[in-house]
C-alpha cells in the first residue's frame, strides 16, 4: 500500500469517526496532570505526559494532525495508571481519552499488529490459546529467557482456575458469593483463586467460580480493539445476570474498574455488586481477629485500586489489624511499579526503570515481605526481584488472609 493510500485509509477512520475525542476540547493546558505521569517524570519530554498526550489527541480530532505510527507511538506509550484522572481541573477522564485515542489510531500502531491478531483469535477461545500457550512456554521459555529475548512470565497454569471446581458448597450457609478470577488468576495465579476460595468456605459462603467468564476486556481496550472489548464485555454480563450471589468478588483491579466503570459505558448495564477483594473483606467483615508469625510487612499501591478505584485505607487496615503483622510504609507507595499490562511489553526499558525505583522503595523498608492487591504487580515484581536477586517475599493481600485463618 502507498504512502497516500495508508494516510487515506487511516483518514477515512478518523472521518467515520468510531471514537470519541470531544473531551479534549476541555483542557486548558493547565499542566497539572503531568506531576504524577510516570512516562513523563521518566522521559522528561512533553509528548510522553498526560497533557501532550491530550492536546496531542485534540490536534487528530481537529483533523491538524496526522495519524502516523510516531503519534500512535506516543498514546500507545501510556500506561492507563489513571494517575493523572484526579489532578484534572476540568474533570477529563485522560485514561478514557487514551482509550479513545488509541481506537483511532489503532491502525497506525504497528508494534501491536502481532498481538492484537493474537487478542483478536483468542477472544474466541481464550483456553485453547493459553494451552498452546502453555506448551511454547514448556519447549522455548528456558532458551529465550537465558538468552534475554524475552523477559520473565510466570509459568501458565495446566488447569485455569475457573475450570477447578464450579461451585465449592458448605455445610451451614452464610451466603453465596461468586469469583471473577480474570486472565492472570486463571492462567497465571490460580492460587489466588484457591486462597479467596478458602477463606469464604470456611466462613460459610458458598462459592461460585464462572466457568463461562471470558477476559475483561481491558487487554483489548488497550490495544483499540473497542468492538472485541465490548463483545467480551456482553458474554460477562450475561454470566453475572445468570448468578445469583450477594458479591462478585475480584482480586484484580483492573478487572474490577473495567467491569464497575467501563461497562457501564460501553455496554449501559451497571454491575452494581462487583467488589474488589478489600473491600469485600473489610464490608464483610472477614479479617478480624486474625494472627500470623511475626513480619515485617510493606504495602504497593497497585494503580487501578488506587488511582481507579480509590481504595488505600482499607488494604492497610487489614494487614494492621492481623497480629503479628508490623507494616512499615515506602516511599511513593501509589507510585506504579511498571507493569501495566502491554505496556511491559512494548516498551520494556521505561517499564524497568519505572520498576527498580518500586523494587528500590521496598527494598529500603527493610520488610521482609511487599504484600499488594493486583495479580499483574505480582508479576512485575517477581520479574525484578529474580533480576536484581533482592529477597523479600511478594504476596497479594488475599494469601495473606488465608495463611493467617488456616496457617
Ligand atoms: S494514565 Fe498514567 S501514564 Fe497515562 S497519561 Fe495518565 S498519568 Fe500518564
Ligand atoms: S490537567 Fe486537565 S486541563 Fe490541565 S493540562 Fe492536564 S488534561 Fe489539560
Amino acid at each position: 500500500m502507498t504512502a497516500l493510500a495508508t494516510y487515506y485509509k487511516f483518514s477515512l477512520n478518523i472521518m467515520t469517526k468510531s471514537y470519541n475525542l470531544t473531551e479534549t476540547s476541555k483542557c486548558v493546558r493547565c499542566g497539572a496532570c503531568k506531576a504524577s505521569c510516570p512516562t513523563y517524570l521518566t522521559t522528561n519530554k512533553e509528548t510522553m505526559g498526560a497533557r501532550g498526550r491530550v492536546a496531542m489527541l485534540g490536534e487528530l480530532d481537529m483533523e491538524r494532525l496526522a495519524p502516523t505510527e510516531v503519534l500512535a507511538e506516543m498514546i500507545y506509550s501510556c500506561m492507563l495508571c489513571g494517575a493523572c484522572k484526579k489532578l484534572c481541573p476540568a474533570g477529563i477522564d485522560i485514561p478514557e481519552v487514551i482509550y479513545q485515542g488509541r481506537a483511532a489510531l489503532r491502525k497506525a500502531y504497528s508494534k501491536g499488529r502481532l498481538l492484537k491478531k493474537a487478542l483478536q483469535l483468542s477472544s474466541s477461545g481464550f483456553d485453547n490459546i493459553f494451552s498452546l500457550l502453555r506448551w511454547g512456554q514448556k519447549l522455548f521459555y528456558g532458551s529465550l529467557y537465558n538468552s534475554g529475548v524475552i523477559g520473565y512470565v510466570p509459568e501458565i497454569s495446566s488447569t485455569p482456575f475457573k475450570n477447578d471446581l464450579q461451585v465449592y458448597k458448605t455445610v451451614n450457609k452464610t451466603g453465596r458469593m461468586a469469583i471473577f478470577a480474570g486472565c492472570s488468576v486463571n492462567y497465571f495465579y490460580p492460587g489466588l483463586g484457591q486462597s479467596l476460595s478458602h477463606v469464604l468456605v470456611s466462613k460459610g459462603y458458598e462459592v461460585v467460580v464462572f466457568k463461562g467468564e471470558v477476559c475483561c476486556g481491558a487487554p483489548f481496550r488497550s490495544l483499540g480493539l473497542e468492538d472485541e472489548a465490548l463483545k467480551l464485555a456482553e458474554k460477562n454480563i450475561e454470566h453475572f445476570n445468570k448468578v445469583r450471589a450477594e458479591a462478585i468478588i475480584s482480586m484484580c483491579p483492573t478487572c474490577t474498574m473495567v467491569i464497575r466503570d467501563q461497562y457501564p459505558r460501553m455496554t449501559g448495564n451497571t454491575i452494581s455488586n462487583i467488589m474488589d477483594v478489600n473491600e469485600f473483606l473489610i464490608r464483610y467483615d472477614i479479617a478480624s481477629n486474625l494472627q500470623i508469625a511475626p513480619s515485617v510487612v510493606t504495602y504497593h499501591d497497585p494503580c487501578h485500586l488506587s488511582h481507579g478505584l480509590g481504595i488505600r485505607d482499607k488494604p492497610r487496615h487489614i494487614l494492621k489489624n492481623i497480629k503479628g503483622i508490623e507494616l512499615v510504609e515506602m516511599k511513593h507507595a501509589d507510585d506504579c511499579c511498571g507493569f501495566a499490562g502491554l505496556f511491559s511489553m512494548h516498551f520494556k526499558d521505561m517499564s524497568k526503570s519505572i520498576g527498580m525505583k518500586k523494587i528500590s522503595n521496598i527494598s529500603n523498608t527493610g520488610a521482609d515481605t511487599v504484600v499488594t492487591s493486583c495479580p499483574g504487580c505480582i508479576m512485575q515484581l517477581e520479574a525484578l526481584r529474580k533480576e536484581t536477586g533482592s529477597e523479600f517475599g511478594i504476596k497479594h493481600i488475599v494469601e495473606v488472609i488465608d495463611a493467617a485463618m488456616h496457617g
